[in-house]
């Protein structure tokens, strides 16, 4: 079982899973989103996720026309994005997971907008944009 919060703790989930996929997304989106060089999310199901806490104070900020950002109303933490065209799958911002198992990063997306200054050497592969 996955556990997590926002920071302020108003928003609480669980989720009955593991997370198969962790992606570092190095988007120009992400970066402003998240205030960092680039955001770590894994897609798992919607169907297997549950807000145990504080879905009231979600707020929804829609990134593009076909992707939402769903986050803390109260102290702003991101906690997961949902596209309208793929909903079943949510992307959840891990580091608001408190409880369970993260495996190590398996991928970097849109490597094209990388912050420059953030250099970390590893073996991942790296897409341009996607995968
Ligand atoms: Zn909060
Ligand atoms: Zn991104």
């Amino acid at each position: 079982m996955i556990k997590g919060s926002c920071l302020c703790e108003a928003v609480q989930y669980e989720y009955k899973g593991s997370f198969d996929e962790v992606v570092m997304c190095h988007c120009n989106q992400c970066k402003k989103a998240q205030g960092t060089p680039f955001v770590t999310n894994a897609p798992i199901e919607l169907a297997n996720f549950k807000l145990t806490r504080g879905e009231g104070a979600l707020k929804t900020f829609f990134s593009s026309p076909q992707k939402k950002r769903v986050f803390c109303g109260e102290c702003g933490s991101p906690l997961y994005s949902q596209r309208t065209d793929m909903p079943e799958t949510i992307r959840l911002r891990l580091g608001t997971v408190t409880e369970g198992d993260i495996p190590k990063p398996h991928y970097e997306i849109y490597c094209e907008s990388k912050s420059d200054w953030f250099n970390e050497r590893s073996n991942r592969q790296r897409y341009e944009k996607n995968k």
